[in-house]
């Protein structure tokens, strides 16, 4: 489509939303009148296009006015809250800043990344990121360059909550339609903050759940703007966490040519995610669960269990609690995922790779999802650890198989590992210096020879046959990695792609050229794409959603980041049974 004629689509829908505007603001003028109490449609027929009811669900909802309705949500959000206050999730935030190129299609040229804990202990107004030292004060002190909290009014919890006071007296509401997103039915209200009011509120249109009055979704910026800087625009998701609980799990923000300041254009669009709610009672159990040590499987050279360990077994057995010790951690910590699908998933391409290699390595090699979007993998023992954004956005099992190749063939040449880790001392730390203490990083020579060897593992392997595939994703990171430092940027391994370099280089030159506008040749997928966290229990599971035919080259959105578009549902009373028995630890180590 040439870029005329998507001005001109955008102008009709310009004048579309122009007239939907002002519909709305003479509704608004009817509702506003106190004498006039609004009852709600009470059935789906108000809901709109594609909203249809998946279960056939036709139970009448109780017919409450406007006011009845905005008495509860706001009854919901203080007690929402309050539980706030007792929580503190993961966030991390990844931003990408955009220029357009000739046709007006936007593409990234930088980065920005920040991870941190939510703190609401004391109120929103004191919000405040447990940074890690060094690494979250640094990346602290980048974001308050662009994506600052001073683009919101309080800070970047606001983002989460709708307005710490949630009172209905400043605002006026309008309701608009039902909808359902995913299989949960929502009242969609409008909200405006009442004029002439000194501090800034929440403008914009929230999603009501209509069983407990939650709010689900909510989208918009915060009014007055101030005079110098503005508020940044978000799209705030929560989930059905727990019965009764909507807790906050996407937020996407997007801003397009704003001037801030006199200089300084903001152009660009970020992914906020939590997860990592429940890291309290993954440390209780643990206690139980910490101190097991493989005691079995590993024992080839000795046939009396009641003996004592052989020196080779004694070394093994070190290891592998150094290796339990820094894995349980990270897992405390919220940084990995419960051992779940997805490692599976992961082992059985290890397995395709040992087996074709006719490699056994006395230890079974596990794997496990680190949480994280930078693209990153590292070993710590036998265990491979890789990156959910890593996951999602390599294109094929070849390059899922490339990236384990060069972990496997760590393993496999008895990389040092430090087992200092076994020391249980070495575990008290504070978790946010997790990055200073926890270091998986490999000598340049070590990687090299990793390369090596999993080019050899690689060419054994059932994968051999794909491999330009591989080195396509390869290439493509390459032309992005200048524009994507913090994306690359590994912290707890060895980087993945340079400016320079890249792991695996030798596949380069299978790979066939690179080229943008072919629809059919995805040489890495967007983020988000295949992963999804329970940000509860912090499980994984490659998502259900089809892959779709692409419509033009532009949808292709290597290594980007898009909206969030999660398909809601309640927990049903065996969910919440599930989430329940499933956030402890299943150890994979227990002896049989
Ligand atoms: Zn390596």
């Amino acid at each position: 489509m040439s870029s005329q004629k998507v001005l001109m689509r955008m102008a009709g829908l310009v004048s579309r939303w122009f007239f939907v505007l002002v519909a709305f603001a003479l509704v608004a003028i009817a509702q506003d009148s106190p004498s006039t109490p609004q009852t709600l449609p009470a059935r789906t027929q108000e809901v709109t296009s594609g909203a249809a009811a998946p279960n056939g669900e036709a139970i009448p909802a109780p017919a409450l006015t406007l006011n009845d309705v905005m008495d509860r949500v706001v009854e919901r959000e203080h007690y929402f809250m309050a539980q706030m206050r007792h929580l503190h999730p993961m966030v991390e935030t990844y931003l990408q800043d955009l220029k357009n190129d000739k046709d007006g299609n936007a593409f990234p040229v930088n980065d920005q990344y920040f991870l941190g804990r939510l703190d609401m202990s004391d109120g929103p107004e004191d919000v405040s990121f447990i940074g890690q030292p060094g690494f979250g004060r640094r990346m602290l002190a980048k974001l308050t360059g662009i994506y600052s909290l001073q683009f919101l009014p309080m800070g970047f919890a606001q983002m989460v909550v709708v307005d710490p006071d949630f009172q209905k007296k400043y605002y006026t509401f309008n309701f608009v339609r039902r909808e359902f997103l995913g299989e949960v039915r929502c009242i969609v209200i409008d909200v405006q903050p009442k004029e002439h009011q000194r501090t800034p509120h929440f403008m914009g249109r929230i999603w009501v759940e209509d069983q407990n009055y939650n709010i689900v979704r909510f989208n918009g910026t915060y009014d007055p703007q101030p005079k110098i800087n503005f508020f940044f625009h978000f799209d705030s998701w929560r989930l059905n966490m727990r019965p009764g609980a909507w807790l906050p799990a996407y937020v996407y923000t997007e801003e397009a040519n704003v001037k801030t300041g006199l200089t300084k254009t903001l152009h660009f669009k970020a992914q906020t995610r939590l997860w990592g709610y429940d890291l309290k009672g993954l440390g209780r159990k643990e206690e139980f669960t910490q101190i097991l040590v493989d005691s079995q499987d590993s024992v080839k050279d000795q046939s009396d269990t009641a003996a004592d360990a052989t020196p080779v077994v004694a070394e093994r057995m070190w290891e592998k609690q150094a290796e339990d010790n820094a894995v349980e951690r990270l897992q405390k910590i919220g940084l990995l995922a419960t051992p779940g699908e997805v490692d599976k998933i992961l082992s059985t391409v290890v397995n395709n790779l040992l087996v074709t290699n006719n490699i056994d390595t006395q230890t079974d090699i596990r794997c496990r999802v680190l949480l994280t979007s930078p693209l990153e993998s590292f070993t710590i023992g036998h265990t491979i650890v890789i990156s959910r954004g890593l996951l999602d956005v390599l294109p094929d099992e070849a390059s899922l198989a490339v990236v384990l190749a060069h972990e496997v063939s760590h393993i496999v040449l008895g990389h040092h590992f430090d087992t200092k880790l076994a020391f249980n001392d070495k575990m008290f730390f504070p978790d946010e210096e997790t990055f200073q203490r926890f270091e998986f990083r490999r000598s340049t020579a070590d990687e090299e020879a990793a390369d090596a060897k999993a080019l050899e593992l690689l060419n054994n392997s059932p994968y051999k046959a794909k491999l330009g595939n591989a080195g396509l994703f390869l290439k493509a990171l390459q032309e992005k990695a200048p524009d994507l430092p913090h994306l690359i940027r590994p912290h707890l391994g060895n980087s993945f792609a340079s400016a320079k370099s890249i792991r695996m280089a030798a596949l380069l030159t299978s790979a066939p050229a690179l080229d943008d506008k072919k629809l059919d040749q995805i040489a890495a997928l967007p983020l988000g794409g295949r992963i999804k966290v329970e940000p509860w229990s912090d499980q994984v599971e490659l998502t259900k959603a089809k892959p779709v035919a692409l419509t033009s080259a532009h949808e292709k959105m290597e290594f980007e980041i898009t909206p969030f578009f999660p398909y809601l549902t309640r927990i049903s009373t065996g969910g919440e049974k599930m989430a329940l028995t499933t956030s402890s630890p299943q150890p994979q180590n227990t002896p049989k």
